[in-house]
């Protein structure tokens, strides 16, 4: 069986348009396969169409989060609740076309534990958008040492895959890498992101540039090393001034080189300012995760 995993969050309209057209995709490629729908603290009527749509239909099952805790807990707790023998992760708002899972299911019947919808094209996204996923991913691939630039979190994974990403007990976990890191037999399958059917997406540019150095920084300390190298340039320019300032010191024309001064004051602030900032960042996750706290509240789930 295939378990489809449905993270949802003020999805109302989407509900019932991703439970139709999924099953009708997977009833016509015959794979027996059930929807289980993850509400991630929806604040529109996403709950009561769930609960509407699992009374006419047997193949839903749900979760509710007690509040919103964010698609990566929703992905979490839908791998938890999967009965699947492999289980596919989808997005509600059917920018990732249901007409895909076949192909990605064929692939693991095939043997392949891992199949990753890879996007062909991004949709439709601002300029800003585009540029800075870019950026994001950029990082994220040199410092995962794998492509990420065009992943998604389209992906079809074997129950053993399933097992392994679930086995990461941190607060901050990251699928879309998560799953490419755990190893197993990968494929790819292309897609093509489709428009959203409905409602807006919940993606800011400063939501993303949160989530993209929350996510760099769960699996990369690159950052810390630039403010080392930072500190390391710092100081082979302070030598070379200190060596200026002392000759003029001794030459007796030390007074003027006021610009100077300012200018280093506020280069080596920003500079402190930023490294204590990222060093600050790698600390409050790190306090995150001694905190130990459940990454979800389930307030119902069938
Ligand atoms: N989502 C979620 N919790 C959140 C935000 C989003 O479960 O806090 C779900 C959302 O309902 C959708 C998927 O994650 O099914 C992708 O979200 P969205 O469409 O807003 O992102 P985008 O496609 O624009 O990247
Ligand atoms: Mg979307």
């Amino acid at each position: 069986m295939l378990s489809v995993i449905l993270p949802a969050y003020n999805e109302a309209e989407n509900i019932k348009r991703a439970a139709k057209r999924t099953g009708d995709v997977l009833k016509e490629a015959g794979i027996e396969y059930e929807l289980v729908y993850v509400n991630d603290g929806s604040t529109d009527e996403t709950e009561s169409e769930i609960e509407s749509l699992a009374d006419t239909d047997s193949h839903v099952r749900y979760v509710m989060f007690s509040r919103n805790f964010g698609k990566e807990a929703a992905i979490s707790a839908g791998l938890a609740h999967s009965k699947g023998d492999c289980v596919a992760v989808m997005d509600c708002d059917l920018q990732h076309p249901p007409e895909t899972l076949p192909r990605m299911y064929k692939l693991w019947e095939e043997g392949y534990e891992v199949v990753e919808g890879v996007k062909s094209s991004r949709g439709k996204e601002s300029v800003a958008h585009k540029a800075f996923a870019g950026f994001f991913y950029g990082i994220m691939s040199k410092a995962m040492g794998m492509d990420m630039r065009d992943a998604s979190d389209f992906k079809l994974l074997d129950r053993r895959a399933v097992e392994a990403v679930l086995s990461f007990p941190e607060y901050h976990s990251f699928f879309r890498a998560l799953s490419s890191f755990v190893g197993f037999k990968k494929t790819k399958v292309d897609f093509e992101v489709q428009e959203r059917e409905a409602g807006k997406s919940k993606w800011s540019l400063k939501a993303l540039f949160f989530y993209a150095m929350d996510n760099i920084m769960e699996f990369s300390a690159v950052p810390m090393h630039i403010v080392t190298f930072t500190g390391i340039i710092t100081f082979i320019f302070a030598i070379a001034l200190g060596i200026q300032t002392l000759i003029r010191y001794f030459d007796g024309t030390a007074a003027e080189g006021f610009t100077t001064v300012i200018i280093l004051l506020l280069f080596l602030g920003s500079i402190l300012m930023i490294s204590l900032g990222i060093i600050g960042m790698y600390i409050s996750k790190i306090y995150d995760e001694v905190k130990h706290r459940p990454r979800y509240i389930i307030s119902k789930c069938s």
